[in-house]
């Protein structure tokens, strides 16, 4: 397969509010801790932030970075409330997954920096995985919302 889709951050929110951002993706620049660049009072998560991570490099569009971002900046600012310094974001990549229709898809392990692995699942048995992992997402969050701790089982987080 040859990958030749990409994402683009809609930007007109952040540029009229004066963030400063990335001119290739449109995505507003951020600091370890996901702080806008310059406006450290504005917290930054998931496509709209071009965010990296000291295992996984930059981080691309990706519910596997939405979450763990979201769940990041949320961190950071209850401990900022209560006067600590928020930590650096900690995140790896484990695994790339692509759905191909309803009957087909790719299931590949990656390294913390997304280079892919050997294996590779395809067909039909990973499109099952792949809809289990959309499924096991809105359950995740359902969890959350009750469980904040559960914010440390989100895949690549810590
Ligand atoms: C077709 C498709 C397939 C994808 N498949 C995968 C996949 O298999 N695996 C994967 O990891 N990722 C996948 N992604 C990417 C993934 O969906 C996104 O990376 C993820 O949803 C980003 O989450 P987010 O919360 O940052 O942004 P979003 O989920 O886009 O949420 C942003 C929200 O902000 C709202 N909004 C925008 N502008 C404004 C405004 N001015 N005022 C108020 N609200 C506003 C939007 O309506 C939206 O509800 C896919 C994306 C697409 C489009």
């Amino acid at each position: 397969m040859v990958w030749t889709t990409a994402l683009r951050a809609t930007d007109g929110l952040a540029r009229d509010a004066g963030l400063d951002l990335d001119p290739v993706s449109g995505r507003i620049r951020v600091d370890a801790a996901l702080r806008s660049a310059g406006h450290p009072d504005i917290y930054v998560a998931g496509d709209a932030a071009a965010a990296r991570a000291p295992r996984a490099g930059a981080l691309r569009m990706a519910c596997a970075t939405a979450l763990p971002t979201g769940a990041h900046a949320a961190g950071a600012i209850i401990a900022e409330s209560r006067g600590a310094e928020p930590e650096p974001l900690s995140f790896g990549f484990v695994v790339q997954c692509v759905s191909l229709g309803r009957h087909d898809g790719l299931i590949q392990p990656v390294r913390a920096d997304d280079t892919p692995r050997e294996r590779v699942l395809t067909g039909r048995p990973a499109a099952r995985v792949k809809e289990q992992v959309v499924r096991s997402t809105v359950r995740f969050l359902k969890l959350a919302a009750r469980r904040p701790a559960a914010i440390r089982l989100i895949p690549g987080v810590g």
